[in-house]
């Protein structure tokens, strides 16, 4: 079995989706496809989360918004939309409207959970009907029958020896075999729809390729592979032709926008290289993850993390910031689901950086102000250069004004303000 994995941006319209299903028609058999939702569509229902939980009457603008937006994908897409098509997506947006039109519970990330995979049960179908259209048979599989999970909504945690039995009795390695399944999601014991967290479209394919044995998997993105920079934020930046798992890890761990962090783990336990390719230009090599000592080739590597909030806590009470209080301040952190990017302590304060878009974030600061003087600076970078040398750290204090500087071997961090 061979495991593709598309992005929303790669199915973002009709064009884009006429693209992939043109690399998926090229591909060797037995082929799976796991497919992100459309575009920005998660973003949309999220939106439509928070109204729907909140009790606002906007709930019914971001559905509205979501059909029409799918309606015209369709549109654009089919000369004659197939009858079953029309039949499927209408069940899917009756479901949703179903669902909408009941009070929400106060259990929000349950109530998350249950919405938020629209997206990639209706960019399935959709595709899925396509390919059909265009010759290129295929079974759409719902990936919630297969990949088990606990009820950990919003972040779920798979339930692996159940989802191996399922998942191989679904996704049969025939020499013909071509599935379409959805990323994002899978179904806790009681057959609630739970999610893997944003972006966890990655971790889905890999978590597939770790239990059907498969003998590769490829991410197809609009970039041409591994760069050791984000052309985002640097003007020259070099493609990695081939990086080890341990390397991969690291990077996703500091902040690597490429690939989701959960991804690597499954696939390296069974060796299953991973390919990151551009679906813009699928002729191109692009980059491989697979086991190895280093990076080839071995060049600094630049994380940048943007829009960062660094807190700095100091005990009210003059005390010195004990292991009691790591305790309480990780606990409050798990309990609200924030993730540090940075920390640092001294014998008298502590300190964190967090993404200033973190949910829950002035719940995590009202229950801290109880204990704590508290210090808050915005508009904060975070630059992790993995591999760096006396020139790069040198570039780093050239044009940016660092606060603090964390070192170990191999990766160098720092915490500097916003340009
Ligand atoms: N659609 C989901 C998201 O945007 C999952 C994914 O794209 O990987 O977060
Ligand atoms: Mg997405």
């Amino acid at each position: 079995m061979i495991i593709y994995k598309f992005g929303g941006v790669s199915v973002k319209n009709a064009t884009a989706i006429k693209n992939i299903c043109n690399i998926i028609s090229k591909a060797n058999r037995p082929l799976t496809v796991v497919i992100s939702a459309i575009g920005t569509s998660t973003n949309l229902l999220e939106e439509l989360v928070d109204a729907y939980f909140l009790g606002s009457n906007n709930v019914w603008e971001f559905y509205n918004q979501l059909e029409n937006n799918h309606a015209s994908v369709i549109n654009d897409l089919f000369d004659h939309i197939p009858a079953t098509l029309a039949t499927d997506i209408k069940a899917l947006f009756i479901e949703l409207k179903t669902k909408i039109s009941k009070p929400s519970s106060n259990q929000f990330n349950f109530e998350y959970d249950q919405l938020i995979g629209f997206g990639e049960l209706l960019s399935t179908t959709i595709i899925s009907a396509y390919l059909n259209d265009i010759g290129q048979n295929n079974k759409w599989i719902d990936i919630r029958s297969c990949l088990d999970s606990d009820d950990n909504y919003i972040d779920a945690n798979i339930n692996w020896e159940s989802s191996k039995e399922k998942a191989n009795a679904k996704f049969v390695s025939s020499p013909a075999a071509l599935y379409v399944t959805q990323g994002f999601i899978a179904s806790d014991s009681k057959g609630n729809t739970t999610s893997l967290g944003r972006e966890g479209s990655d971790y889905s394919a890999a978590i597939l390729a770790h239990l059907l044995d498969a003998e590769k998997m490829i991410i197809w993105k609009d970039v041409l592979g591994i760069l050791n920079a984000d052309p985002d934020y640097f003007e020259t930046t070099s493609k990695l032709d081939l990086i080890p798992y341990h390397e991969a890890i690291e990077l996703s761990y500091y902040g690597a926008r490429v690939i989701h962090p959960k991804t690597i783990k499954p696939l390296q336990a069974k060796q299953i290289p991973l390919w990151v390719k551009s679906f813009i230009d699928p002729s191109q090599k692009g980059t491989l993850i697979t086991k190895g000592e280093q990076a080839q080739p071995l060049l600094p590597n630049y994380i940048v993390k943007k829009k960062q909030v660094m807190v700095s806590l100091k005990p009210l009470n003059f005390s010195f910031i004990g292991e009691k209080d790591l305790v309480f301040i990780f606990s409050l952190v798990i309990k609200f689901r924030i993730k540090f990017n940075f920390t640092q302590n001294t014998a008298v304060s502590f300190a964190f950086c967090i993404n200033s878009s973190s949910r829950n974030f002035n719940d995590l600061i009202s229950e801290l102000e109880k204990k704590y003087e508290i210090d808050i600076s915005k508009d904060l970078e975070l630059i992790t250069v993995r591999h760096y040398n006396p020139i790069t750290i040198e570039e780093i204090y050239q044009k940016h004004h660092v606060l603090v500087e964390q070192k170990n071997t191999n990766t160098a961090i720092y915490l500097t303000v916003a340009n």
